[in-house]
């Protein structure tokens, strides 16, 4: 971190990544130690998972597609313990993995990205999530992006200044997605927060309510984004 000129110290974050790619689990390494991580790479999930036993990261980048135990089985176990449910976990998936991506991100993963990446976006990615995990805890009353505003309290949306009219269900669904921008959800996470005993809404309707929450949502509609093939997110501005 460079402040006024001055190199500032600061402990190094703990990276692991297991991936069977030697050539791509190296490129990330290399990156990644550029930006100040420390991190350490391992080829199978047996590897992986010992060492997380020994020595919890900070985040770790999780390839799916794994000789013997895979991705989503590491997942399942890392968040099925009390001990590493809070370690990040990127997923590395490759084109037409979108199934597994969705599975992956039910199992609590929190991120994901496609084969080929740029260093670059990985980067930004890890930053994201580590960032999230310290701002997850500071929800508030009220959201502010760009041109819109959701009074939570008062159960207000506002685009430029303008009340719009929004069922209860859009507006959990709004509500939901802006707390975390950038982060992915499944149609099923959707459903599963915003459900209450009175709302009959289900993954399959979900589609049709967030046509009819962009179109409310006029010129700001553009903040909700599809992920193809895998679910919904709110655009990451900053
Ligand atoms: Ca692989």
């Amino acid at each position: 971190m460079e402040y006024a000129g001055a190199k500032v110290e600061v402990a190094a974050r703990k990276i692991y990544i297991i991936e069977d790619e030697q050539d791509i689990s190296e490129l990330i390494r290399f990156n990644l130690s550029l930006e100040g991580f420390n991190v350490e790479t391992f080829g199978t999930g047996e590897a992986g998972l010992k060492a997380i036993e020994e020595a919890q990261p900070d985040l770790l980048i999780l390839d799916i597609m794994l000789p013997g135990m895979s991705g989503l089985e590491i997942c399942r176990r890392l968040k099925e313990s009390s001990k590493t449910k809070e370690i990040p976990v990127i997923m590395v998936s490759a084109r037409g993995e979108e199934s597994d991506v969705v599975k992956g991100l039910e199992l609590g993963a929190d991120d994901y990205v496609t084969k080929p990446f740029s260093p670059k976006v990985l980067h930004a990615r890890v930053e994201a999530v580590l960032r999230r995990g310290t701002d997850a805890k500071s929800a508030t009353d009220s959201v502010k992006i760009d041109k819109l505003e959701i009074n939570v309290g008062r159960v207000e949306v506002r685009v430029e200044g303008q009340l719009i009219a929004l069922t209860q269900s859009e507006f959990r669904i709004l509500h939901f997605l802006a707390q975390r921008p950038g982060w992915v959800y499944t149609r099923v996470q959707i459903v599963e927060a915003i459900r209450g005993e009175n709302y009959a809404v289900t993954d399959r309707t979900i589609d049709f309510q967030m046509v009819g929450l962009r179109k409310k949502m006029g010129s700001m509609g553009h903040l909700i984004e599809t992920v193809r093939g895998v679910g919904y997110r709110f655009k990451d501005i900053q």
